[in-house]
């Protein structure tokens, strides 16, 4: 299987951490969210431990927690000692009400409303990631206002392309985010925030990209900011404490992805930045990660029941489930792959085991975009009643879920040892009407 926490039993059924997925369909129902708890945390502890031995004790991994936000996951992070992004006074509100800490949480997104701004200093939170002007100066008013002075790191634009997905690229100088070093405006940003006296500048983050397999890209990013924090020193007198690496690792979703060692990464990163800061006389920052992705994907999968298989001879094939572009909207978005088999007849090779067919996995909306996957191969006599898994799917699927035709969100199913306990409800019609007056 492409994940080592996934395997199959002897009645051929698909297993996550020990969990047969076709009896926890029958017990909670379809579409079915799994999430593996345990490799959640093994994934924490993966960067917690890579990052503390190559960087010292000051650094720490921040979970970037748009990928998957709910209050069970900020629990979880709490517990691993985790530190956590958050990107709207939504997830803010999540992990305070779970009591994180929220010292330890770093709030993003280009354009902070202050009511956001003004909510998340009310619950403490550690600091700000400003993207640009005016948010400088509505976290230096608002903090006036307040009485306080907050730790803010500014967004910069290394000017790298990673050779990834255009709509998951952040680090090019064209891009919405944060300021562009090549550009100058990265450096007059930083001027100013220096001058504020309610802002406490800690430093510089950078995010280049997402589903990034090679530390190439994360030396380069790093080798760009230190050589601007030396800058910085050398006009200013300004030493930057913290330098935010940002997120980005990918993930397998199918099973022709590499495999990365994001320990080894890490070490390769710091031995890279330990020499470079040693040429140009600085100290070592206290270093951020923000893994999403790699944290909550392949701790994940979805279990449907699938219903039409519609064949169009000379054409094409169909095989619709009872879930879709509602609780999966990434191929619709961006063409994303997976991987889909059957959860009750596990294999990863249909094709050696009989006669197959070509499909593709599509939802239940009204709208041919409602696409799951294309070109699946599954077994010829795949049927109304079968489950249908898709692999990987821990990360940004809950949180891009929505109620399109009034479809109710599946619930989150965690499983520990084996053992499975509700972490998000399945919602009811009644749950998607609660606003409507
Ligand atoms: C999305 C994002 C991340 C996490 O990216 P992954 O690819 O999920 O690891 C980290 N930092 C920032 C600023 C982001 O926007």
């Amino acid at each position: 299987m492409i994940c080592s926490n996934l395997s199959v039993n002897p009645q051929g059924h698909l297993c996550i951490n020990g969990a047969d997925t076709v009896a926890l369909a029958k017990q909670y129902g379809t579409p079915l969210y799994i999430m593996d708890e345990d490799r959640i945390r093994e994934n924490c502890r993966t960067y917690l431990t890579a990052m503390k031995e190559a960087f010292g004790d000051t650094a720490c991994p921040l979970y970037a927690s748009k990928a998957a936000s709910f209050r069970q996951i900020y629990r979880i992070m709490k517990e691993e000692g985790m530190g956590v992004d958050v990107v709207s006074s939504g997830e803010v509100y999540t992990a305070h009400s779970v009591g994180f800490p929220m010292e330890k949480a770093y709030f993003h997104s280009n354009n902070k409303t202050d009511a956001d701004i003004s909510y998340a200093m009310d619950c403490g939170i550690g600091y700000f990631v400003a993207d640009n002007y005016e948010e400088l100066d509505a976290v230096e008013r608002i903090a006036a206002e307040k009485g306080l002075r907050q730790k803010v790191l500014l967004r910069l634009t290394p000017g790298i392309d990673p050779h990834t997905y255009a709509a998951v690229a952040t680090g090019k100088v064209d891009s919405k985010f944060g300021s562009a070093i090549e550009t100058g405006q990265a450096e007059a940003i930083t001027a100013y925030a220096l001058r504020l006296s309610h802002v406490e500048l800690m430093g510089f983050h950078c995010h280049v990209g997402s589903q990034v397999f090679d530390s190439d890209v994360f030396l380069r990013a790093s080798e760009i900011m230190l050589e601007f924090i030396a800058h910085i020193k050398a006009v200013y007198g300004y030493t930057a404490p913290e330098l935010d690496l940002g997120g980005g690792y990918g993930v397998r979703y199918l099973a022709s992805h590499p495999e990365i060692d994001i320990a080894a990464n890490i070490r390769e990163v710091a031995a890279a930045m330990k020499e470079k800061c040693a040429a140009l006389g600085l100290e070592l920052p206290a270093v951020r990660m923000e893994p999403g992705r790699s944290i909550v994907a392949d701790a994940g999968l979805t279990v449907y029941t699938a219903g039409t298989v519609k064949r169009i001879p000379g054409y094409k094939n169909y095989v619709s489930v009872d879930g879709g572009m509602t609780d999966n909207p990434r191929f619709a978005l961006y063409g994303s792959p997976y991987t889909v088999l059957l959860a009750n007849r596990a294999s990863e090779d249909y094709e050696k085991d009989g006669e197959t067919f070509t499909c593709s996995v599509v939802g239940r909306c009204c709208e041919s975009g409602d696409i799951l996957q294309e070109n699946v191969i599954l077994p010829a006599n795949v049927t109304r009643g079968d489950l249908v898994a898709v692999l990987t799917t821990g990360a940004y699927n809950y949180a891009m879920s929505s109620n399109y035709n009034r479809i109710p969100k599946p619930p989150v199913v965690m499983v520990k040892d084996g053992e499975s306990y509700v972490a998000v409800k399945r919602e009811t019609p009644e749950d998607v009407c609660r606003n409507d007056l």
